[in-house]
């Protein structure tokens, strides 16, 4: 049997699909078989151009085109996405690898934001102040910046991207997609929808590419703004490069999640949504939790609960129906992760589940759940992001200690209390130093009516992403004073009497 070629993938460029030019790529693999199933282009400052010059010439038409179209064209795509959701949640794991039920569970988050997106007449309106002084009215308005750019990461294709550009488009703007070029398609997928929605040619445009694309979007002087969203190191970098060029810039980037599990938890409860939010896509997500912080005497009951609860969860290829979870993104990473297990077990933690003997596929980039007790601050295991399906356990004795170590973490994008104490979980939520909190809830990833987004090293800028901060970080907040000359000192004959 001979194995197929890799199917070139193309940029999306004015309403079209465009080849590559620049003769650098970049493999796609399927990451459950380990075969290389695509061949990405990477764009060069040139290609960058080209494409920036579409977007800038169409979105001056999108400005001006009424909200009601703009909704209305929003209200379509939104019905495409729901009925291609199978479709595009197939190209997803073919990619990405997560099981089929994440990658639906991803385009539902995304569809969210396009939802929101839909109120936009309600949503841009300003604010009105007849009569500030003497015939003077003063009003606000918010308008589109232009030509904005996201650049997204390997882990959520559709949902990241959707979390940007409904928002972007919707107040007027032309969106440049710089999807990772580790699982590319779903962004021509979501393209191909735009389009067939009556989206305009060169208001969503898709350029594929690595650091000299990210650059080229970064210095480019009819780029207005760009949110990005990926790993801390490259987020600060986005932010400083891309404000010293005088851009809008909001960076989201790593985490390490903790979860607080007090002594009078419900400990059956707290078992099955950590090892969901602590697993579920490969720990590949960020706001995995990947730190339960066990308060007094409920370290062993935990421990045991979440280890009899991982023998049942099938690691498997994602499209496979009993398959709990997929495989990692990459070998390099796959490689990365069970390194982490390794400095753990060596600094002194107790490995109470061993993936690296996990019972997973030989071929692809599999690697199994592992369960470490009895982790230290200092331990790499705790202190880096994994971003693999590694949970560390680390023991506390009161309420403060556990409060203190999660405030000492340089990343901050989300944490949660597991308690059946209202005071308790009242007094996290206000002492806790981070941006999305749980109570009880695993993943508090915020509805798209708000924001989402942390704080410290997991966030660079001030703006948070999607919902109302999404709205005011596409758009630019304008104010009028107005009076005019009171009709009666008109020498036309307007047809009414001067005087009152
Ligand atoms: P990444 O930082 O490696 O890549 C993100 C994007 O940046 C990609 O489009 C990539 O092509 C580009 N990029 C990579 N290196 C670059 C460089 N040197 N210069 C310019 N651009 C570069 O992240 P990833 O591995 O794709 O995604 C995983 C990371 O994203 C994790 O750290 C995760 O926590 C983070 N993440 C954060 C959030 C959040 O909301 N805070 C959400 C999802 C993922």
């Amino acid at each position: 049997m001979t194995t197929p070629s890799p199917t070139p993938i193309d940029h999306w460029i004015s309403g079209t699909r465009v080849p590559g030019t620049s003769g650098r790529t970049a493999p796609v693999y399927d990451p459950a078989t380990g075969t290389q199933t695509g061949e990405v282009p990477l764009a060069s400052r040139g290609e960058i151009d080209d494409a920036v010059k579409t977007a800038v010439a169409a979105a001056r038409e999108w400005r001006t085109s009424s909200l009601s179209r703009r909704a209305a064209v929003l209200f379509a795509f939104r019905e495409l996405l729901h009925a291609g959701s199978d479709e595009l949640a197939a190209i997803i794991t073919a990619e990405h690898g997560k099981v089929l039920s994440d990658a639906a569970g991803e385009i539902a988050r995304g569809l969210e934001n396009v939802e929101f997106a839909t109120g936009v007449p309600a949503l841009l309106k300003g604010g009105f102040s007849e009569q500030a002084a003497t015939g003077v009215d003063v009003y606000s308005v918010r308008q589109p910046l232009g030509v904005v750019a996201g650049i997204t990461p390997f882990n959520f294709p559709a949902m990241v991207p959707l979390w940007m550009c409904a928002n972007a488009i919707a107040c007027g703007n032309a969106f440049i997609l710089k999807p990772s070029e580790k699982d590319p398609s779903a962004a021509l997928f979501l393209a191909e929808l735009w389009k067939q929605a009556g989206l305009p040619d060169g208001i969503f445009t898709v350029v594929h590419g690595d650091k000299e694309a990210v650059d080229a979007l970064l210095d480019h002087d009819d780029i207005a703004a760009v949110s990005f969203v990926g790993s801390t190191p490259i987020a600060k970098y986005i932010y400083e490069r891309g404000t010293a060029n005088g851009k809008r810039v909001q960076a989201l980037g790593g985490a390490k999640n903790h979860a607080l599990v007090l002594p009078d938890a419900d400990v059956d409860m707290a078992a099955d949504a950590i090892v969901s939010a602590a697993y579920g896509a490969a720990g590949e997500r960020c706001m995995a939790l990947s730190v339960a912080v066990a308060v007094g005497d409920v370290g062993d009951e935990l421990v045991t609960k979440i280890s009899e609860r991982l023998p049942a969860l099938k690691v498997g290829p994602g499209a496979e129906a009993d398959t709990a979870m997929g495989p990692l993104i990459t070998r390099e990473h796959r490689d990365k992760v069970a390194g982490y297990v390794d400095a753990g077990a060596e600094a002194g933690a107790r490995v109470v589940v061993d993936g690296r003997t996990g019972d997973v596929p030989a071929d692809g980039f599999f690697l199994g759940m592992t369960l470490l007790d009895d982790v230290t601050p200092d331990m790499s295991v705790y202190r880096d992001e994994i971003f693999g399906p590694v949970l560390s356990v680390v023991r506390v004795t009161t309420y403060e200690e556990g409060l203190a170590l999660i405030n000492g973490n340089q990343y901050a994008n989300g944490t949660t209390i597991f308690t059946r104490d209202g005071g308790a979980a009242r007094r996290f939520q206000n002492e806790v130093e981070v941006g999305m909190v749980g109570i009880n809830v695993p993943i508090p990833v915020p509805v798209a009516y708000y924001s989402f987004g942390g704080w410290k090293d997991s966030l660079f800028g001030d703006t948070h992403m999607y919902g109302p901060e999404g709205l005011n970080f596409y758009t630019r907040g304008k104010v009028v004073t107005q009076r005019w000359p009171d009709p009666a000192t008109s020498t036309v004959d307007l047809g009414f009497p001067r005087t009152r």
